[in-house]
């Protein structure tokens, strides 16, 4: 390391009053400029500690890297980014993104007051659940609804709720670990509730769930295995056998169907995931679901069901803890009405039209968008058919066929463009293939595509 190098980086003050800075100085505050030139002085630094040279301080090279550095720290942390992943529900970025209606829904009651929990008609105080209660219930076909922070906020009450010091009976091949802690039998018994395990993890027969009902029984828990599939020699009963015998026994039946679908996409050919209204029709007393997976709504958590579950659990001190708030309420009532006359969900939310795009037409919008960057000087794209998957727990096993968009820029190879996609601003999240930057059309958004060709030139131009 070179001692000397190091005696040549100016101080911070003195490169702040240097000529070279004064266009910037129109723009952004001494305090600005300042901070900016720490941030850089100390990368200087690990650069030359790594045997880099020392940059010319009054070049233009070094103002643009001040300015971008100055860009950098006004942007905020939380901020868009462009899913090149294909997977539709991707929770590192945030879900399901939301209707043109469920924004504007967000947008007039964010900006004033709303009448969250004030009833108009009335003049005095009303529920903040009311306002989504009978639109849940015709989409659901049950008798109360009730919202939450999220599926695990739902399934965390309804235990809390309903199987405090007693006995939750789950099959074996149901205990499952949703990602992110959140496992089943650990929910049971954080809420004072005793996990009773029946059946093995492929088969649990009626008669399993018959044997362990005694007097400490109070639910009969059925999950969705939402992130794996059991295939091959398997066996449970039917809802409606589960709720006959819950019935039968006074108890309760539970499912937590985390994706919580509520058109039936199998009939579009798309896996074989149960509507939240079958599961109502079948008897089940409690259905547990997410407002931002397969829904394409806001982060929440519904509760359906019978009339005097839900009154129970709005009566819970816990439900002020988890309660949603107007900005998800306004979006998860406007999502809703998607699924109403004259809209056709499938087209108008997002989530579903990304899910239901066709091969064909993923194809088409992939060699319109590879005839476009093939423009950029230094760019090569090419299409390439690739499977994407729903993402977020939901339709396990599921694969899509969609259409991915491989990228070079000069000799960068895929895991270096994929960094430098990453570091563009909005950054471009993609996928390596065989070492090849992928794109999936799937998740792109019309609006991405010169975001895309921007960002690829700019790589390009400086490659
Ligand atoms: C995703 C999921 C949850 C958790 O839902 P969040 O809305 O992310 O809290 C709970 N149960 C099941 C079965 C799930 O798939």
């Amino acid at each position: 390391m070179d001692k000397k190098l190091f005696r040549q980086i100016p101080q911070v003050g003195e490169l702040a009053a240097s000529p070279a800075l004064s266009p910037l100085r129109d723009g952004w505050s001494q305090t600005e400029i300042v901070g900016a030139l720490r941030a850089l002085l100390d990368s200087v630094r690990a650069d030359l500690g790594s045997g880099g040279a020392l940059p010319d301080f009054a070049s233009d090279g070094f103002v643009a890297d001040v300015e971008a550095e100055l860009q950098a720290k006004k942007r905020l942390n939380l901020r868009r980014v462009i899913n090149g992943t294909g997977i539709i529900i991707h929770t590192n970025l945030g879900r399901a993104p939301l209707a043109p209606q469920a924004i504007e829904a967000m947008q007039d009651v964010a900006q004033g007051y709303a009448n969250i929990e004030y009833d108009l008609e009335a003049g005095r105080r009303g529920s903040r659940y009311d306002h989504i209660r009978d639109l849940l219930c015709e989409l659901t076909g049950a008798e109360d609804a009730v919202v939450v922070n999220n599926c695990a906020a739902a399934v965390t009450i309804a235990m809390a709720t309903f199987a405090r010091d007693r006995e939750v009976v789950v099959s074996r091949g149901e205990l499952v670990e949703i990602g992110g802690s959140f496992r089943v039998p650990d929910v049971i018994s954080q809420n004072g509730a005793r996990l009773r395990e029946v059946g093995t993890t492929n088969k649990t027969h009626l008669a399993d769930y018959e044997r362990a009902i005694g007097g400490e029984t109070a639910v009969l828990l059925r999950t969705h295995t939402s992130n794996y599939r059991l295939v091959g020699f398997t066996a449970k009963p039917s809802l409606n056998e589960l709720a006959n015998l819950a019935h039968a026994n006074d108890l309760i039946l539970v499912e937590d169907l985390g994706s919580g679908t509520l058109v039936d996409l199998a009939a579009h050919g798309i896996g074989d995931e149960p509507t939240v209204s079958h599961s109502i029709r079948s008897g089940v007393d409690l259905v547990t679901f997410s407002g931002d997976k397969l829904l394409g709504g806001p982060q929440c958590g519904v509760l359906v069901g019978k009339a005097d579950l839900i009154a129970q659990v709005r009566k819970n001190p816990l439900l002020r803890a988890m309660r949603s708030d107007k900005l998800s309420l306004a979006a998860l009532e406007a999502t809703l009405r998607l699924y109403r006359p004259p809209h056709d969900p499938l087209n108008d939310v997002p989530v579903l039209r990304m899910l239901t795009a066709s091969a064909e037409d993923l194809a088409e919008n992939a060699g319109a968008l590879v005839a476009d960057l093939g423009q950029v000087p230094g760019v090569s794209a090419q299409t390439l058919p690739i499977p994407s998957e729903a993402g977020g727990g939901s339709l396990p096993g599921v694969q899509l066929d969609s259409t991915g968009i491989a990228l070079s820029v000069g000799d960068l190879t895929g895991k270096a463009l994929i960094a430098r996609l990453r570091a563009n601003e909005p950054a471009i999240i993609g996928r390596i293939v065989d070492d090849q930057a992928i794109l999936d059309v799937r998740t792109l958004t019309p609006g991405d595509v010169d975001d895309i060709a921007a960002a690829l030139m700019a790589i390009s131009e400086s490659a």
